[in-house]
């Protein structure tokens, strides 16, 4: 990559930036990388294949301008139910009266309306709540006939064409692919997306489907967002490259009250199995019509930090919001403030994660102790597959992690990772010395370290070779000229 010198976060935590209308011009993508969005979200529930592509080449451009690696993900729609149309566009649902769901094409009246998802009327039973328009409204199955579902109004309101409905207490047995995301993935995979979000997963298949499409061309991200996902946590996360706690849907289908609760069991649980973790939705949400955001929500970005996620992300703050810069550059605050409060390194040190019994584990968590022994300024680690800046992200250390590898998407794909700084290099080191030499050069140029510091250097012999991580060494910053290994 050529362009001006690259540009460091001060933080360890990511920001994930949906983009929309309201960041489309290379300017307000420019603004918003310098911001601190580290990573972008093209959402395929919305806009058109032109606005995707147009959105990620401007990325693209922006990431050659700026010479940094920044990652971007495809969030499938997935199987997102609607409602059919109205007469007259809406009706309003009384409270107490009945409502019938079937599959006739008819525009729908005050008595019924179309439900065009033949699986879900063998899937709930009586008894079982349907719920729409994000949970405004909620009906009460009360008997089932051939693809017709006689119900009872529990809260009503007004209810217009094509709004979304949610069962939460039932595994729909539907695959979490559609049509559309089908012919959405090609085109996102066909781009260079280097992350694929997938929606409403309910079991670990739902994931092995995806990977079989997939297979190593982008990473998976599962958003948890049905309960189901839940009861199937520990599968789904070792199934997955990443984890999203969907918030938006989650809190549809289960209480609210449970959000926060199953928010720290997710993130938990992920640091435990090494994988990064997405807090989203709502996390900034008056932001979207206000300069400044509200204690609460502070407050909530704070807490999904000294959690320990890995990123935060922003929906229609930055994908339709007045403020999207504004809205970037307040959670950038908000993480910095976070990670220098003394309490948030007590616990990032006090739940540092047991090393698994692999060489590439006892090694990241060899540089994470030595880094912090010897004071060093850095952990430079080399990778071709990204699977030892990962370990070493695990261990959560105390100082930053600069990722070094020959691979753009792998570098890309780094940016949704707690710690992790990533530059591509020209070539794979093929030696003691170049690995020294090169790690030296690049954490000057990064503004890593200084001269006089020192660094600790993680690799594989034989070089180049993916899953070979067995070697740590520390290294002195000495200059370009004459950098010496102790
Ligand atoms: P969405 O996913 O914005 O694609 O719905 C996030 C969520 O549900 O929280
Ligand atoms: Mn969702």
């Amino acid at each position: 990559m050529t362009g001006e010198t690259p540009m460091r976060r001060n933080r360890c935590a990511k920001i994930l930036a949906t983009l929309g209308p309201a960041t489309s011009t290379e300017g307000t993508l420019e603004a918003l990388i310098r911001a601190g969005a580290d990573i972008v979200r093209l959402n395929f529930s919305h806009g058109s294949f032109e606005d995707h592509r147009r959105r990620y080449d401007l990325v693209r451009s922006v990431e050659r301008k700026l010479n940094r690696p920044i990652g971007v993900l495809m969030d499938l729609q997935g199987p997102k139910l609607r409602v059919g149309s109205f007469v007259g566009g809406k009706i309003k649902l009384e409270t107490g009266n009945h409502f019938q769901l079937d599959m006739d094409p008819e525009l729908g009246t005050l008595e019924r309306v179309r439900l065009p998802h033949p699986e879900i009327f063998r899937a709930v039973s009586v008894g079982t709540d349907l719920l729409l328009d994000d949970g405004r409204l909620r009906l009460r199955v009360e008997s089932i006939a051939e693809n017709v579902l006689i119900t009872r109004v529990i809260v009503g309101g007004v209810l217009s064409d094509k709004k979304g409905l949610n069962v939460p207490n039932a595994v729909l047995p539907i695959s979490a692919l559609t049509e559309k995301d089908r012919r959405d993935l090609v085109f996102g995979l066909d781009l260079g997306v280097d992350w694929v979000a997938l929606s409403f997963v309910q079991r670990p298949e739902d994931v092995e489907e995806a990977r079989t499409l997939i297979g190593g061309r982008a990473g998976i991200i599962s958003k948890l967002e049905k309960p189901s996902a839940i009861e199937h946590l520990n599968e789904i996360i070792d199934l997955s490259d990443a984890i999203m706690v969907a918030r938006g849907d989650l809190g549809v289908e289960v209480p609210p009250e449970r959000v926060p609760i199953l928010q720290k069991r997710v993130l938990q649980a992920c640091q435990q199995a090494g994988k990064p973790v997405v807090v989203a939705t709502q996390m900034l949400e008056s932001m979207v019509q206000a300069p400044t955001p509200t204690r609460a929500e502070a407050s909530d970005v704070a807490t999904a930090i000294y959690d320990g996620a890995d990123a935060v992300m922003l929906s229609a703050e930055t994908a339709v919001g007045q403020f999207p810069v504004e809205a970037v550059a307040i959670m950038d605050k908000i993480i910095q403030q976070v990670e220098n409060d003394d309490y948030y390194q007590r616990l990032r040190d006090n739940r540092r994660e047991t090393p698994e019994g692999t060489a590439a584990d006892a090694i990241a968590a060899a540089a994470s102790q030595v880094a912090q022994t010897i004071g060093a300024a850095v952990i430079v680690a080399y990778t071709s597959s990204g699977s030892t800046p990962l370990r070493v992200a695990r261990q959560r250390p105390s100082v930053p992690i600069l990722c070094l590898t020959a691979r753009q998407r792998i570098a890309r794909r780094m940016a949704i990772v707690w710690g992790i700084h990533s530059t591509v290099v020209g070539r794979d080191i093929s030696s003691f010395s170049e690995m020294v030499e090169m790690a030296t050069d690049r954490v000057l140029t990064e503004g890593f370290a200084d001269i006089g510091e020192r660094i600790v250097v993680t690799a594989g012999v034989p070089f180049g070779t993916s899953g070979t991580t067995n070697t740590l060494r520390i290294a002195w910053v000495e200059g370009k000229d004459g950098p010496w290994a102790e």
